[in-house]
Order: C-alpha cells, then sequence, then structure tokens
C-alpha cells in the first residue's frame, strides 16, 4: 500500500495521474501474492522485460533476433499488404522510401542496430522492390548497395540503413562530445565516463554492448567529429556513406518534370537489366528471342529502342514534333548524344527528357502487351500516348510563349 500511496503524492506534485491502462508493473524479489495484490488494487498489467517505450526495447546489451521482431513484423506486414495489388516499380520505390525512413527515423535514431536486423529489413525492402512480395530475389537484378547510390550515381537514391545507424551514432557521440543537454548524455557522463575522456576512455567488462559499439567508432575518420556543428545527421551520412562516379546520364531521367513509372523503365534500359529476350534466352528462362515489335530480328536493348522499325518510326515522328531528325542508330550513341546536347531547362529540353523516357515504357510496355496480351497497337497510336504524356505534364506550365520555339513547341504537342 506505501507504493499506492508513492503514487498518490507523485500525482499531487506532479499533476500526472498515472493511466492504469499503460501502466505496466516489473517485479523483483515480491511473493507471487504480493504482485497479485498490488496488481488488483493498481489496474496495472504485469510486464515482461524488457520494457518497451513506444514498441521499442529499452536495452544497452545487444538487441537480439527476438527484441526485434515487432520491427521485422511491421514492415513484413506492410509490404504484405501491397503485395496484394499490382503495382509499378515507381509506387514500390515510393513505399519502401517511406519504410526506410520509419525505421531509419524511428528505430536507428533511438538504438544501435545488430547489423543482421539492418540487413533483414534491406532483404525485405530489395525482395518487394523486385518481385512485389516476399519471395526471394533470385536473380536480382542490381544489388541493393546499387540502389543505394544516389541518382547522380546511378542508383535510386535510397538510404543505407546500415550507414545511417552509423550515421545516428556518431551523431550521439558529437553530443556527448559536445555536453548536449540530453538526460541520457548527462547520465553516460556521470555513471560511464566520469571524469575520462571519451578518447581515451577504457571500457570495463560491465560497460555495455551499446556504449561498446559507440567507442568502437573512435576509429572512424576524425575529421567528422570535429567539422562545424551544425553538421545534420543527413550530413553525417553523406559523408560517411559510400560513394561512386556519377554517371552521364542520370539528368535524362531524373529532371524536375520527370515521370516516376517512366523514368524507372528508363532506368532499367540504361543499367540494361530490363528482361529483354536476348538476355531470357542466355539464362534459358525462354525458347524464343524473336522482338514481337517487327517479328524480324532477335530482341535486345538495342534492337527494341533504337533498330526495330517500330521504334525507327516512332522515334523519327516524336522528334519530328519538334523540328528535329533522328541521327541516332545504336543505343549507346542515343544516349551519349542525348546526355551532351539535352542541356539547361528550356521546353525543348524539357520535352526531349520527357519523350523519351515515355518512348522507352511505351516502347517497352507495348512489347509486354504483345508478349502477355496479344493487343497489338500501331506507331500512331503509339505516338498519340507519348504526345499525351507530355502534354498533360507541361499542361498549365509557366511557359514563355513569346519565344519563337516556345510557341512552336506548343503548338506541334498541342499545350494549352
Ligand atoms: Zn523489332
Amino acid at each position: 500500500m506505501g507504493v499506492l500511496s508513492v503514487l498518490d503524492f507523485f500525482y499531487e506534485i506532479s499533476g500526472l495521474h498515472l493511466n492504469s491502462s499503460k501502466c505496466e508493473i516489473f517485479s523483483v524479489g515480491c511473493s507471487p501474492r504480493s504482485v497479485d495484490l498490488f496488481q488488483l488494487i493498481s489496474g496495472f498489467k504485469k510486464g515482461c522485460l524488457p520494457v518497451r517505450y513506444l514498441g521499442i526495447p529499452l536495452v544497452t546489451r545487444k538487441l537480439t533476433e527476438k527484441d526485434c521482431v515487432v520491427l521485422i513484423e511491421k514492415i513484413k506486414q506492410r509490404l504484405h499488404h501491397w503485395s496484394a495489388r499490382n503495382l509499378s516499380y515507381a509506387v514500390r520505390l515510393e513505399l519502401i522510401r517511406s519504410v526506410l525512413f520509419s525505421v531509419s527515423n524511428y528505430w536507428c535514431i533511438q538504438l544501435i542496430l545488430p547489423h543482421y536486423i539492418l540487413a533483414k529489413v534491406d532483404q525485405l525492402c530489395s525482395k518487394f522492390f523486385w518481385k512485389g512480395d516476399d519471395k526471394p530475389t533470385k536473380g536480382a537484378r542490381v544489388s541493393w548497395d546499387f540502389i543505394c547510390f544516389s541518382k547522380a550515381e546511378g542508383g535510386l537514391g535510397l538510404k543505407n540503413t546500415k550507414i545511417w545507424n552509423k550515421a545516428c551514432s556518431i551523431d550521439l557521440i558529437r553530443k556527448i562530445l559536445a555536453g548536449h543537454g540530453l538526460l541520457w548524455v548527462a547520465w553516460l557522463k556521470t555513471y560511464v565516463f566520469k571524469d575520462q575522456d571519451f578518447w581515451n576512455f577504457i571500457a570495463g567488462s560491465n560497460v555495455s554492448w551499446s556504449i561498446n559499439r559507440l567507442l568502437k567508432l573512435r576509429l572512424t575518420d576524425l575529421s567528422i567529429f570535429s567539422s562545424s556543428s551544425s553538421l545534420g545527421l543527413r550530413d553525417i551520412w553523406d559523408a560517411i556513406r559510400i560513394k561512386r562516379e556519377k554517371v552521364s546520364w542520370h539528368n535524362l531521367i531524373w529532371f524536375p518534370m520527370h515521370i516516376p513509372k517512366f523514368s524507372l523503365i528508363a532506368w532499367m534500359s540504361l543499367l540494361n537489366i530490363l528482361p529483354t529476350r536476348d538476355r531470357l534466352l542466355k539464362i534459358g528462362i525462354s525458347t524464343d528471342g524473336t522482338c514481337v515489335n517487327c517479328r524480324d530480328e532477335q530482341e535486345s536493348r538495342n534492337h527494341i529502342f533504337c533498330q526495330c522499325t517500330l521504334a525507327v518510326r516512332l522515334w523519327s515522328s516524336v522528334l519530328s514534333l519538334n523540328g528535329m531528325k533522328n541521327a541516332s542508330s545504336i543505343w549507346e550513341e542515343m544516349v551519349n548524344r542525348a546526355s551532351s546536347t539535352w542541356k539547361g531547362k528550356s521546353l525543348l529540353t524539357t520535352i526531349l527528357k520527357l519523350s523519351w523516357t515515355t518512348y522507352i515504357y511505351t516502347l517497352w510496355e507495348e512489347r509486354n502487351q504483345r508478349i502477355f496480351k496479344d493487343r497489338h497497337r500501331s506507331t500512331n497510336e503509339l505516338l498519340n500516348v507519348i504526345i499525351e504524356a507530355v502534354r498533360i505534364q507541361l499542361k498549365g506550365k509557366n511557359i514563355n510563349r513569346a519565344d519563337r520555339i516556345n510557341s512552336n513547341l506548343c503548338n506541334a504537342w498541342d499545350i494549352t
């Protein structure tokens, strides 16, 4: 009964009344009878360890797989819920972005997660991206690490959770070093490091797993700890993430007016990971390598987008709307020419990029419809699909029509 009056006293001085439906009791050294009695009087539930705060286990030891079951199950549930729908790659990518965002913002900021849990999260996301569910991603077309490269580097700019978790730990160390006003930082200083300096602190055997993980980070590049204090988490992450050289073509597909669904298929074609029939033939999935858009030659990336009669006719028609001629006969030439000449923010550049990504998507869609649905569209119908997509995307946009080139383009593409 003594404990209950303490709680009443706490209420009197703080005004905080404990909500019995949200409170749990954890007992040590009490007889089961007294615990039952206390439970009866207080209305609290019996809790089991570890204590969780908003779903997150409060422990300083290494989190076990069991501790993280909630996290993994939550992600699985969400992905499973989405897998029932037939979603485009672009939608899947955005959903993954939101999953990873919540993991990195909710779990990583508060905890140091073991690597195998982070790997599990990545694996679930990767399966969902390529397959739309959690079936194995046999033959995943590019690695998850590659997808986590920035868009300028050829990836899709997803956050690598492992690196993000490390960035969060470095941020925490910076807070400790700066004597940040967090209660936890004050606790660490008083009870763990005591009078010792963080850099020279020698951990005893009683130091927890998470503190040890923090101490290991002392080996990281020191400049990140000493650089300006205004460095945000994102800057830290960017400073420690693995980078690769920029690709020349990223501006062709990622530009302010891009249509994600189309840009993503163009991205796959640029990396040559679309399952074209020449590739399927090579790995023995298909026995027929003929292009269904012309029924003439073997389907490859170069053929389907550059040399196929349907492609040549379609792309020439698109360019002629801009008063231009089709000059590229092979894929590499087409991409190099576009990367080096479609520059700046002019209306012409935007239309070229929009129509090119739509062209790639539309040809690929046509190929799939012919194979899987036995549905055929004519060159003119495909051209109209491209015109319509560009027209809708640019409709009502602020365009300087006093410029003659712009006004001609608006007429040709029927932009209002
Ligand atoms: Zn063809």
